[in-house]
């Protein structure tokens, strides 16, 4: 792939296969269908409108306090065009982020340019935000992030942010648009939580990615690594990827030995003491990175989970759809240099499941998602073979691969630049301008 001429324009899916879906906006616009239909509207004040699908398979959009609608017939989508489009919000109501994920929530939310609401289904829409990619990477960067963190974190986020974005081109993750808008892509949640670093930190990066000779890197990222990050091959294999190996999570910690995490003793000793390491921050240190719905959890770096029997196997038993019958013990196969399980094995009275994938070892333990793969487990009463209760002893928060936040968050507050901080953890890599 070689540098774009000039910045792409980039769609981002926003609320999925829903049957109504209700938005507002103060400013004129321009009601625009796929036919070729067109109604401009001057709202008197902030107008709400429901976009839904009429009985005859139009697409209608509806005055919410009046009942006056159009109805726009041979279309699969209707689009919202503000005549000024980079300074009129549409507010859309009942969006839910996080989603399957600790912190879900529905919350209102405001974006620019244009909104695309389109057929996705036989009765339901989907909600498209269409719109410059810096103008999208404002948003991702505070909606990733706190706005109050430091300059050089903020400048670091935007430039993995907008690689990897520039990496999905290749091969769109999406059918109707590019990304979408919550953890499974990157966090999109309009212009809220934006403030004026943030501004800052994309104007200054403007069109940078990071390169691994003259490729975009796939630059992942997650929120704690516990000390060290984890192998890319480990999560998605079969392909090494040179740049996102391993390391220490400490200065210098790119060049230094690893601790063999891939030891069982080892890794009881890793996740039962807290080393010292970037991500290793108190919460008063971690107060201004965070977005409040990442704050809930009291720490980060090291944690605890913990079961009983039957609350466990009846997890285990519904996300795999296997009849195990009471777990007799969680057996870790093969763990990689972050101490991460890549493969695991529940033994259960019924039945044995092997789990091969950190994300499933996750998935399976968790109501939503475990915080991360790399933890010891200890069991407690029972008889025959079969304890009373598991707690699973861990470390770090995210699958490790990449950048960790907390701790490129901790290198800006101690005054490393976002270069330094983003040839820590990506190593070997450069920065390449993509567009002016
Ligand atoms: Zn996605
Ligand atoms: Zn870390």
């Amino acid at each position: 792939m070689a540098p774009f001429k000039e910045e792409p324009v980039i769609r981002v899916g926003l609320i999925h296969d829903q049957e109504t879906i209700e938005f507002s906006i103060e400013n004129p616009f321009k009601l625009v269908s796929e036919s070729g239909d067109s109604l401009t509207i001057h709202p008197i004040s902030s107008q709400r409108w429901r976009v839904s699908l009429a009985d005859t398979g139009s697409l209608r959009v509806e005055n919410v306090e009046n009942g006056e609608h159009r109805d726009f017939a041979d279309s699969k989508w209707v689009q919202v065009i503000p005549h000024e489009m980079s300074d009129t919000l549409t507010t859309l109501h009942n969006v839910t982020i996080g989603i399957q994920f600790h912190w879900q929530r529905d919350e209102d939310q405001d974006f620019l340019h244009i909104m695309e609401f389109r057929k996705t289904g036989e009765k339901v829409l989907t909600a498209i935000n269409q719109l410059p990619v810096e103008t999208y990477l404002q948003s991702v960067i505070s909606s990733e992030m706190s706005g109050t963190s430091p300059l050089s974190l903020l400048k670091a986020h935007t430039v993995i942010a907008r690689s990897w974005l520039i990496a999905q081109m290749k091969k769109p993750p999406h059918k109707d648009f590019l990304v979408c808008a919550d953890d499974h892509c990157q966090r999109y949640q309009g212009m809220k939580r934006f403030t004026k670093i943030v501004g800052q930190a994309v104007r200054e990066t403007r069109g940078e990615v990071l390169t691994y000779q003259n490729e975009i890197c796939d630059t992942r990222y997650y929120k704690t690594c516990g000390g060290v990050s984890e192998d890319f091959v480990n999560c998605w294999p079969p392909n090494e990827v040179p740049y996102c190996t391993a390391i220490l999570d400490e200065p210098g910690g790119e060049t230094t030995p690893l601790p063999d995490l891939t030891i069982e003793a080892n890794v009881r000793a890793w996740v039962l003491s807290r080393p010292p390491s970037f991500c290793n921050a108190t919460p008063e240190e971690l107060a201004p990175v965070l977005n409040e719905y990442d704050k809930e959890i009291p720490d980060l770096y090291r944690w605890t989970v913990s079961f009983s029997n039957e609350e466990l196997s009846r997890l285990v038993e519904s996300k795999s759809g296997k009849k195990i019958g009471k777990i007799k013990s969680l057996i870790p196969r093969r763990r990689g240099p972050s101490g991460r399980i890549i493969e695991m094995d529940i033994l259960g009275t019924e039945d044995t499941l092997h789990l091969d994938d950190q994300l499933e070892i996750r998935r399976h333990l968790s109501e939503s998602h475990l915080y991360s793969s790399c933890f010891v487990v200890d069991t407690e009463g029972g008889s025959k073979g079969v304890p009373e209760k598991f707690i699973l002893l861990g470390g770090g928060w995210g699958h490790g691969v990449g950048l960790c936040q907390i701790g490129a968050a901790m290198m800006g507050l101690k005054g490393y630049d976002y270069q330094q901080i983003l040839f820590h953890y990506y190593k070997g890599s450069s920065l390449t301008p993509w567009w002016k």
